[in-house]
């Protein structure tokens, strides 16, 4: 661990493990139609796993509370992420087969994914209740929703309550109860979970600030009130309800690069997040950090194994 990272607070990642099984095409297949690929891989990913292994590589502390099958890809997903460095006490087994991704990706980085949770969907409260040591002054606690609402609730509470910032991506999109809007410090959505969070269209990146204030207005009467929303190449928008003095909207330019591989560059940009705030750091210079982290992250194919190292992200910075 580094000296930042012991200065730091721990972050707990409560959510998915999943062995992605990608292939490669010239262009994704429409409905009913079959392409030729080139190349398949089978790589370690879920989006908690993911953002614990982007996290750790960027010098966090890092537990993550999850379930995998006893099987091949639960070892290989176990070993992945305790080989970042992740804390993986909490990772337990269950009858069920570890979930899997099936994804697909093109020639521009683009993809498609299909997901099938299997240990994943075992993971309950009591998993929550039973990782009481590690949320205890936790300083934030990193959630997405590929584990069932009521585990996610139950882990933002735990969160909450022992004074944690609490990290919620909506991804994949579900509708989630108010009480965990509430619960939820910062919000991290790409523009098409914040389109369907907000029930409208989200403004492009050329768009101007004061319609993003509106959509800031948007999301706190929903009782939210830090968003980040990623638009992919575009970058990112903060809005910050909380700020008193300054801006409220800020818009973090993306930083350019060859991007070849784009899955898992909202779990990268995530964990960075996560990470950058369990630093003290404020949410806008988080984004900052993070939009370069995600940036690099798509340079290399695969999820995981293409996150980089806080000397790579520090490099680019300065
Ligand atoms: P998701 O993977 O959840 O759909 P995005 O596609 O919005 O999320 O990507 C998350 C973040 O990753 C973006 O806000 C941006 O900072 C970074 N990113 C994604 N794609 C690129 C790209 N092609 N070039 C540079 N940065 C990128």
């Amino acid at each position: 661990m580094s000296a930042a990272a012991a200065a730091s607070g721990r972050i707990v990642v409560v959510g998915s493990l999943n062995a992605d099984l990608t292939i490669y095409c010239e262009r994704l297949p429409q409905p009913g139609e079959t392409v030729q690929g080139h190349g398949f891989a089978v790589n370690p990913g879920g989006k908690s796993a993911n953002q614990a292994v982007a996290a750790a590589r960027l010098g966090g502390h890092v537990s993550l509370v999850g379930a995998v099958g006893e099987d091949a890809n639960g070892n290989m997903l176990e070993a992945s992420v305790a080989g970042a460095g992740v804390d993986v006490s909490h990772v337990r087994t269950s009858s069920e087969p570890t979930g899997v991704a099936v994804i697909a990706v093109d020639a521009h980085g683009e993809n498609n994914i299909i997901i099938s949770a299997g240990a994943n969907g075992t993971l309950s409260p009591a998993d929550v209740a039973g990782a009481a040591d590690v949320l205890e002054g936790a300083a934030v606690v990193s959630l997405c929703l590929e584990v069932s609402m009521e585990t996610v609730l139950a882990a933002a509470q735990a969160g909450h309550d022992a004074g944690a910032t609490v990290l919620l991506n909506l991804s994949p999109y579900a509708e989630i109860p108010a009480a965990l809007a509430g619960l939820a410090d910062v919000l991290l959505v790409n523009a098409h979970e914040a389109a369907l969070f907000l029930g409208a269209e989200v403004p492009g990146s050329g768009a101007s600030a004061e319609e993003w204030d509106a959509v800031r207005e948007r999301f706190a009467d929903h009782g939210v009130q830090q968003v980040l929303v990623t638009l992919g190449s575009q970058g990112s928008v903060v809005l910050d309800s909380l700020v008193s003095h300054g801006a409220r909207v800020i818009r973090v330019h993306p930083t350019t690069v060859g991007a070849v591989d784009t899955t898992g560059a909202g779990d990268a940009f995530t964990g960075a997040v996560a990470v950058r705030l369990a630093a003290g750091d404020a949410l806008a210079d988080a984004a900052a950090f993070a939009s370069v982290a995600a940036a690099l992250a798509t340079t290399r194919k695969g999820t995981q194994a293409a996150y980089p190292e806080a000397a790579d992200v520090e490099r680019r910075l300065s």
